[in-house]
């Protein structure tokens, strides 16, 4: 299914593509496909799709392959295991070769029909246009409540400032695009990477709908684990939270210890200060534990970085082709019996 790299090179890049990361959306692959080629025919430009396979454990990869066999707007980027959404969106990006790169997820939380909007205000000069969602159907009352709290924060403790109410969804000049791919980091909070590019950024306001099929793989513990990635890539607040603390826990055993000292000298001591002492120790035996942890988040990060492993491993790329003059979009019904 590979190309001839000659083949590759005569072929003239596209105005725009779209990367798509998928992992485990067999189901609502077809749909995706058929949405998405609709509102690409109708912008009339020249584009491409590169689906990035993030090991998938379902039928994913076949209704890729299908998919490739019949439009030949279809890259696919197989990696050899799944390596998370930020990744995969990175090996995306490497493979993307258009004026323009949109990204978008395949659950069709993220609507195709809002990309002519983004390539509109990205004809006006803007280099990064990002969706910014109006509301959020079918979410928890608790996960907003935590993505609020979260955007929050960073913007209070971090350097960079996060647009509220933004995913990945969004489009970049080719320029961002270039810019982003310079940045190598393991830890990819690909949010903050995304503010921390730059360039004019403007946003675009659309609804986000609830998952077409299958399950979402984020739970409480990815979330909260995302969180700590963005915190700990983007700031070292935390470790000057850990010093303040041990400062203001030492000033007070100061203050403390001196008033015990004096008054023990004064009035004697009748009773012995085993509360006040349990009290003490199980205080700064939490503080140093706090703080250890701290450390040991931001020295993780080091470690993990000093490695210089490569952020994916490819199993194999399958390019798109040249585009054959205008044809009809993508026709869901003769692909239905790809899926189980
Ligand atoms: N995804 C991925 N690798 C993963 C998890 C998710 O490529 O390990 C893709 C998934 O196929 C989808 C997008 O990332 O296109 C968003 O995933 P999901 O809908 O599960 O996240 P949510 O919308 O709940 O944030
Ligand atoms: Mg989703």
């Amino acid at each position: 299914m590979q190309d001839r790299p000659q083949a590759r090179l005569q072929q003239a890049a596209p105005t725009l593509s779209v990367v798509v990361p998928v992992y485990d959306e067999g189901e609502g692959l077809l749909a995706f496909h058929a949405r998405l080629s609709r509102v690409m025919h109708d912008i009339g430009e020249s584009w491409e799709v590169v689906y990035v396979n993030d090991g998938s454990r379902d039928s994913s990869l076949a209704v890729l392959e299908g998919l490739r066999a019949d439009d030949p707007a279809c890259a696919i980027v197989n990696l050899s295991r799944n390596f998370g959404k930020e990744i995969a969106m990175t090996a995306g990006l490497d493979h993307a070769r258009g004026a323009a790169v949109v990204i978008i997820d395949a659950d069709l939380q993220d609507p195709p029909e809002v990309i002519p909007d983004l390539v509109a205000a990205w004809r006006e000069g803007w280099d990064m246009v990002y969706a910014q969602r109006r509301v959020r159907e079918g979410e928890s009352w608790a996960k907003r409540a935590t993505a609020d709290a979260f955007y929050r924060l960073m913007q209070r403790i971090g350097r960079v400032r996060l647009p509220r109410n933004t995913g990945d969804f969004r489009l970049m000049s080719r320029r961002v695009v270039d810019a982003l791919l310079r940045l190598r980091e393991q830890h990819r909070f690909m949010k903050g990477l995304f503010a921390w590019v730059g360039f004019p950024s403007i946003a675009v306001a659309y609804d986000r709908a609830p998952r077409y099929a299958g399950r979402t793989s984020f739970n409480y513990w990815k979330l909260w684990n995302f969180a700590l990635e963005g915190i700990t890539s983007f700031t070292v607040m935390p470790l000057k939270v850990a010093t303040y603390l041990g400062l203001v826990t030492a000033l007070f055993a100061v203050v403390f210890g001196g008033q015990i000292v004096l008054r023990t000298l004064l009035f004697g001591n009748p009773v012995p200060g085993y509360p006040s002492l349990m009290a003490v120790v199980l205080f700064l035996g939490g503080a140093q534990l706090v703080t250890l942890g701290i450390v040991g988040e931001y020295l993780g990060r080091v470690f993990n970085e000093t490695k210089g492993r490569p952020l994916y491993l490819v199993e194999r790329f399958a390019p798109s082709r040249p585009l054959p003059p205008p044809r009809a979009s993508f026709d869901v019904e003769r692909h239905a019996h790809v899926q189980q």
